[in-house]
Parts: C-alpha cells; structure tokens; sequence
C-alpha cells in the first residue's frame, strides 16, 4: 500500500513539473509549394481539416491533387486571408475537388472578378459563409475555433465592426488580412497573411500573447512586413516564407530576412525547399523541407498555454499606460458597410434573397438547410434582400 502511494504521489510530482507536459498525438501543416502565392493545410490531432489560402491560379495543378491525398471528405473550413490573387487563385478548384463546410474572409470589399467568381463557387458549395466579426454578446473576447484534442484556432484580426477595418496603409486589402493563431500544446504557429506593418503595430496594442513557435512570414517576406517590434513579441523558432523562386517581388528581401534571423528563426523558403511541413506533437515542432535539406529541424514550443487574449478586447486603438497594461480607449467608428447592430442575416437553401434571423419567413420554411451570414455585407454579396423583412 505505501509503494502505491509513493507511485502515486510520484506521477502528481512528474505532473506538476514545468515542461513535462506529455507528447500529444500530432498535429501538422502543410505550407504547400504553389509558387508566388500562399496555401497552408491544418489537420488537426483529430483530423480536421482548415485550407488557409489557395495560392495563384496556375497552382491548380498541383494543389488540387495534393489536397485530396491529404483531406478525406469536405474541408472543415477554407479562410481566404484576404482576395489578392495569389491567395484566392487555386481555390475554387480546390473547393470544387474537394467541398468545404464553412468558409470565412475577412468581410473587406474587393470587387474583383475572381473574387467574385470565388464567391459564386462558395455560395454553392459551403454550408456556412462566415466573417471574423466578433460574437456580438461578448464583443471583449477574440473567436475561436476549437479543433479538437484541445488545437484551437483564435482569430486576431480583423474585429469589424468592434474595431473599424485599417485604412491607408500601403494596401488595406492586405492590411485588412486575417490573422489567425493555432495553439497546440506549448506550441502555436501564427498565420498572418499579407499583413502590413500597420497591422502589426495596431494589434501590439492589443492585450494579445503573440508568442508562436512557427511564424507564416507575413506578405511573402516583403520588406515592409515583419517588423522588428512584431517579432521580438512573436518570437519565432521557425519562420515559413512561402513564394515563387525568381518572382518579379524579389520577395523574400534581404531587410525581412535580417529581421528573422535577429530573432534567431530557423528559415524555411518554399521557393528553395519545396513544401514544408511541420508537425507538432504538443511540446516540439518537427520541419521537413521537400527539397535541398534532408535533416528534419526540431523546435521546442515556448507557448503558455492557455489563453491568446490575455485581457478583453477594448475596441478602438488601445493606448498603453507606462505600465503595459491598456489605460485608455480611443474608440474608433465602425466601418460604414457593416452591420454594427450584431444582427445575423440567414438565407434558405436555394433561395436568392436573405432575411433578418428572426424573420418570421424563417420559422415557417420547410427546409432546415441554410446558410448564415455573420453581417450584411457577406450575405448581399450573394443574396437579394427579402421583401418581407426588408434587411
Ligand atoms: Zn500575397
Ligand atoms: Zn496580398
């Protein structure tokens, strides 16, 4: 009996030690190579699946196949960062091969015509269309995705309408990025699409824990981007640049890769090294590169885990005190083209028109499917606003 109990009394000791944290079952990303563009795979612990990005257009070819060797069933949800077209390009092919349940952009207008084209497929095939508009009876806290095993995914940005979507920057549409983080253990990888360095310096204000052990370099590595404030937060074991060798950007530049190795970044290129992947099992993040370098790369998580946020959202600018505690608020209007009322818009499956959620139409339809919109601008991108209650 007392053998047992020193057992015992041994596994809480072994528990309660700092970094002994048991190896979870794994959890990969695939930064696939698709040339001057991006596209990374999540499959979680328990295999679900989120396609962040769909590269250029001529990178069908070969990001279609690879997708259907790797996801069985529909994709659990396809994020477009935002509609450039060396993100959007492969992915409506990608969603016909494939099908998605739920799809989300950033919900910032861009009226080109393969984004429209996007939108036709997407209407089509996704059984929900989604904007990171923060859940209206909590405002405060950042959305998550639960991935499940405890892989949860936080949107960071954008926050429209609690935080107006940035404007003026050198480009809004890849300001307006979605930025998303996926923690995992002691380990987190942060994906944050073409983010300016507006973005950056607007969400260091934010009371956000930005420590990642895999940075998906921001912007293709471009100058701008990746701000040495930024990651100094971030503090990257791995960074991900994913663009086309030789491309007319001369993207990664030399300034961004100064800035990444200053932070002692293992770098991986997707130009040079083919696809890259990176499988976390809780603790440790193992990189293979397709090409050029045989060696996996291991790097140990650093991540708390827990919570991203660590305190609420005030909207607006969030100016710092001395401390580094958020004192004050300079609240912001919301954007004019979004719905700042919380309201959702639903419309039924095979419908043209869209209603108020609380539309009586609504409780009267026989058909149970259909799709929901998080704000008015997503959903009168593809719908008619109904007659009846006049949205
Ligand atoms: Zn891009
Ligand atoms: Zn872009």
């Amino acid at each position: 009996m007392a053998f047992v109990r020193f057992v015992l009394a041994l596994f809480v000791l072994l528990a309660a030690l700092p970094g002994r944290a048991a190896t979870l079952p794994p959890l990969t990303v695939y930064f696939f190579d698709v040339g001057q563009g991006d596209a990374a795979l999540i499959v979680s612990p328990s295999g679900k699946t989120v396609l962040i990005d769909g590269g250029p257009p001529e990178a069908d070819d070969r990001l279609v196949p690879r997708v259907r060797q790797l996801v069985k069933g529909p994709l659990d949800l396809v994020i477009l960062s935002h509609p450039h077209l060396d993100h959007l390009g492969g992915l409506g092919k990608v969603i016909q091969a494939v099908g998605v349940r739920r799809y989300m952009d950033p919900g910032f207008d861009h009226g080109s015509e393969a984004y429209r084209k996007l939108l036709d497929v997407v209407g089509k095939k996704a059984g929900q269309v989604m904007t990171p508009t923060p859940n209206p009876s909590s405002p405060e806290t950042l959305l998550t995705i639960g991935l499940g095993e405890g892989a949860t995914l936080t949107i960071l940005w954008p926050r429209s309408p609690q935080d107006a979507f940035l404007s003026n920057t050198r480009s809004d549409v890849n300001a307006n990025s979605i930025v998303a983080k996926l923690t995992y253990g002691n380990t987190a990888f942060l994906f944050l699409g073409d983010s300016e360095p507006e973005t950056e310096s607007f969400l260091l204000r934010k009371p956000i824990d930005f420590t990642s052990t895999v940075l998906k370099v921001g912007h293709h590595g471009g100058r701008y981007s990746s701000t040495a404030p930024f990651l100094a937060a971030v503090k990257p074991q791995a960074a991900v640049i994913s663009c086309g060798a030789g491309n007319d950007y001369g993207h990664p530049t030399d300034e961004a890769l100064e800035r990444l190795g200053n932070v002692g970044a293992r770098i991986f290129r997707t130009d040079r090294q083919g696809e890259v992947r990176a499988v976390s099992n809780g603790n440790t993040v193992t990189l293979t590169a397709e090409k050029g370098q045989r060696a996996p790369v291991v790097v140990n998580g650093q991540v708390r885990p827990g919570l991203v946020a660590t305190g609420p959202m005030p909207s607006g600018r969030v100016v710092p005190a001395k401390g580094t505690l958020p004192a004050r608020v300079d609240a912001t209007p919301a954007s004019g083209t979004l719905s700042s009322d919380g309201e959702r818009y639903v419309s039924l499956k095979g419908s043209q028109v869209f209603h108020r959620d609380d539309c009586a139409a609504l409780k009267r339809a026989k058909t149970q499917e259909r799709t929901q919109y998080m704000n008015r601008t997503a959903a009168a991108r593809e719908r008619r606003p109904a007659k009846d209650c006049n949205p």
